[in-house]
Order: structure tokens, then C-alpha cells, then sequence
């Protein structure tokens, strides 16, 4: 008997049908005899009207009070799915994060897991019953409920997997497993039928809203592989692991995409020591994250910094970089929140300058202009103006023949 954890995403429980579909699921596998705890998210966009609900009633709700409210969110999918579940005739419970034992850190809003107490899930499954396990939530010592960072359930369900050695770990989602590239957008993207933990890792922080990084970087330390399948089709979905084959070692995977791009230049800054530390140690302290940050080579002792930050950041970024531009010297500071991010992703491409040739002038057969590039072993990304990223995704999406089958 094997033991088996699964997560259904959102879109997978957005109303009663839906769940009903998610119980059969359920159901189908339970046949075959195995052991199954089930990780749910909330349904639908229930955390995102769930914070509109709390800014309604005050523009700055307290995060504890804030985290009570979205774990329901999770235990109402919770409840539902364990209903249906019984309703056809099978034995289940739902557990709260604090039932299930999921032990966090304080920090409210985006708490770290550190530690499953496994016992109750256990003891539920020994008695024969399926285990409904709200995502997203945990308990911090003094027993108040912590939500840890949106998209959180599936790091629950990674760590849920971890904690218990689940022999497998499905990951269900509404489309067939992880693309070349996001099929909203691309029409002709495919899913791959393997990944690495590292390919999925830059997939994921460089756009792909479609799991969490945390709950990949989890899932490569604990080495838990993760088959990302559908809901509502019988398709063999993609496997999320440590060994990928060689042959596929040597090309770009998936291009991934973020619309979500802000870009502040601070221009004509004095080049001198403690210029970087007066600019992003405030910034950091004001809590805004900054991604990219590119500095020119200076001329006359002159230069420009140019970094990004998620478009919802800028005002307060802005708000703390224009008293310094003027306190250091510098002349300007200018932003633009019209950009976007696009990224070619491939174990194999350090050492082969082709990949980056080949973008590039792809990009510029199209016209494309590029503000900003950046690179890790694996990836290539390229800053853009946000209305071009549509046909960029397309264009290298044909130009690394991503739409043939490998
Ligand atoms: P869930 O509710 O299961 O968490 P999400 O809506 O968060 O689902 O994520 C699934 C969506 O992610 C897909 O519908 C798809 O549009 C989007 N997506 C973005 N990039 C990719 C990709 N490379 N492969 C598959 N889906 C992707
Ligand atoms: N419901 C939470 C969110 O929307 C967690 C999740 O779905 O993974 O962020
Ligand atoms: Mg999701």
C-alpha cells in the first residue's frame, strides 16, 4: 500500500462541481488501495476577496487578524471536499495547518515551515480515513495561526509529502503539467514531460505563477519528486525531479514570463564608495524587494543605477530613492512601470554562448528593444517594454523550437 499526496490547486476547487470532481479524483485513487492525505487551496479567488473584504473595513488590517481570516479561506475548501467525500460513501476528515501540525515561525503573512508533527495525519490514516489537510496555514508556537506567503499551499503539500515520505506527490492543476511556456499566452506550447528541480526553480521565480519557488527549492532539498497533472483530463502531466535525461540537458526547456515589472534609474550618480549601500539599505529597510540592478560603467566618474521592483512597490521605492538621489548628488531619478520580463530557461546553457546569441537577434528581427538583461547558469532574461512581451514569448518560443515535440 503506497501512501499518496496530493494538492488541488484553486482553479481545481472553484465551486461545489468542481469539488465533486476533486472527490472523485480522490475516490480513483483510494480504489487502487493506497493511503492519500490531501492538500487543498482556497476556491476560486477566495484569498484575493478575502483581503478586499479586510481593506474594506480598514486600510491597514493587523497581520494576525489578517491570517485568522485567510486560513479560512483553505479550511472551507477543506470541509467541503472531505464532505463530498463521505456523501460517496468514503471515510474522511479535514484538519486545519494546526491539526495537521504544521509548526511555523511567527512571522504573519509569510511564515516558514518548520516542522510537521506527522502524528494526527497519521493516526487518521491508520484509521482507514483519507486526510483533507488545509493548505497555506500553520501554527506558531503560541498556538496563533500563520498563512505563509501567497501560493503557499503547495509548499504545505511538499512539506506535507517530506514530512510523511510519501511515496509519490501529485501536484493538480487546470492545465496538463508545466509548458514551454504559458499556454495563455502561447498557444502552441506544450507540456515537457520531465523537468529539473532547477529549470522549475527559474521557471517559477522568473514568472510562471504556477507554483510557488519555495515549494520547488523544498522539494529539491528534500528530494520529493512532484508529478504536476490535471484535474479534468487523463494526460500523463509532467515530472518535476533530480534526474533529467541527458539528451534534453543541452537545450532551453521553457520561456518564462512576468508583467509585473517596474524599473527605477537614479542618473548622473557620483561614483564613489557607500553610493550603492545609501540607495538600497534604505530600501531594504523600507521593505521593498529589489530584483535586477544593473550599474553603468561610469564615465568622468559619473554613472547610472538602474534596478526593478514588482510594479505594486514602485510608489513606495520612489517615495525612498527620490530624497536620497538628491542627498548623494545625483541628478534624476526617472521610472517606468510599463515593462515586462522575459526569460529562456535550460540546464545545459552555460558554456554555449549560441543561446544568447540566438535570443538577442530574435528579439531585434522583431524590433524588440532590450533595457536590461540579466543571467544565471541556466536562464537568460531580457528586460522589455510590457506590450511586447506577448509576440517575444512567441517569436523565441519558434526561434528554440519549443512548439516541436522532443
Ligand atoms: P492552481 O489553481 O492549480 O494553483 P494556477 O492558476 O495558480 O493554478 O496555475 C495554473 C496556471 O499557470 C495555468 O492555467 C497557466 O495559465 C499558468 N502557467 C504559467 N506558466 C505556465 C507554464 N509554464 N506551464 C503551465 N502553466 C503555466
Ligand atoms: N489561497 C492562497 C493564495 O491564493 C494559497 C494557495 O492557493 O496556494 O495565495
Ligand atoms: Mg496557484
Amino acid at each position: 500500500m503506497a501512501l499518496i499526496v496530493q494538492k488541488y490547486g484553486g482553479t481545481s476547487v472553484a465551486d461545489a462541481e468542481k469539488i465533486k470532481n476533486v472527490a472523485r479524483r480522490i475516490i480513483e485513487r483510494r480504489k487502487r488501495g493506497d493511503q492519500l492525505v490531501v492538500v487543498v487551496s482556497a476556491m476560486g479567488d477566495t484569498t484575493d476577496d478575502l483581503i478586499k473584504l479586510a481593506r474594506e473595513v480598514t486600510e491597514q488590517p493587523s497581520e494576525r487578524e489578517l491570517d485568522v481570516l485567510l486560513s479560512t479561506g483553505e479550511l472551507v475548501t477543506s470541509a467541503l471536499v472531505t464532505m463530498a467525500l463521505r456523501h460517496m460513501g468514503y471515510e474522511a476528515i479535514s484538519l486545519s495547518g494546526l491539526q495537521a501540525g504544521i509548526k511555523t515561525d511567527a512571522n504573519h503573512s509569510r511564515a516558514r515551515i518548520l516542522d510537521i508533527d506527522s502524528t494526527r495525519m497519521r493516526k487518521e490514516l491508520e484509521s482507514g480515513k483519507i486526510v483533507i489537510v488545509a493548505g497555506f496555514q500553520g501554527v506558531a508556537d503560541d498556538m496563533d495561526v500563520t498563512t505563509i506567503g501567497r501560493g503557499g499551499s503547495d509548499t504545505t503539500a511538499v512539506a506535507v509529502a517530506a514530512g510523511l515520505r510519501a511515496d509519490v506527490f501529485e501536484r493538480y492543476t487546470d492545465v496538463e503539467g508545466i509548458y514551454t511556456a504559458d499556454p495563455r499566452f502561447v498557444p502552441e506550447a506544450r507540456p515537457l514531460r520531465d523537468i529539473s528541480y532547477e529549470e522549475m526553480l527559474e521557471l517559477a521565480t522568473y514568472g510562471s505563477k504556477m507554483m510557488h519557488p519555495r515549494a520547488i527549492e523544498l522539494a529539491g532539498v528534500y528530494d520529493v519528486p512532484i508529478l504536476v497533472v490535471s484535474s479534468f483530463t487523463e494526460s500523463p502531466g509532467t515530472l518535476i525531479h533530480g534526474e533529467v535525461s541527458m539528451e534534453i540537458r543541452n537545450k532551453v526547456r521553457s520561456i518564462a514570463h512576468d508583467l509585473d515589472v517596474a524599473k527605477i534609474t537614479v542618473v548622473g550618480v557620483p561614483d564613489r564608495p557607500g553610493i550603492a549601500a545609501a540607495i538600497f539599505v534604505p530600501l531594504a529597510e523600507a521593505g521593498v524587494s529589489v530584483d535586477t540592478i544593473v550599474q553603468n560603467a561610469s564615465i568622468n566618474n559619473i554613472t547610472d543605477l538602474t534596478f526593478t521592483v514588482a510594479k505594486s512597490e514602485l510608489a513606495r521605492a520612489m517615495k525612498v530613492v527620490e530624497p536620497i538621489t538628491r542627498s548623494i548628488g545625483a541628478r534624476e531619478c526617472v521610472s517606468d512601470a510599463r515593462l515586462g520580463k522575459i526569460s529562456i530557461i535550460g540546464t545545459g546553457m552555460q558554456n554555449n554562448p549560441g543561446y544568447a546569441a540566438r535570443m538577442f537577434s530574435t528579439l531585434s528581427e522583431h524590433g524588440i528593444n532590450i533595457q536590461l538583461i540579466t543571467t544565471s547558469e541556466i536562464r537568460i532574461t531580457c528586460i522589455i517594454k510590457e506590450s511586447l512581451v506577448k509576440d517575444a514569448l512567441r517569436a523565441l518560443h519558434r526561434a528554440f523550437r519549443l512548439d516541436e515535440k522532443t
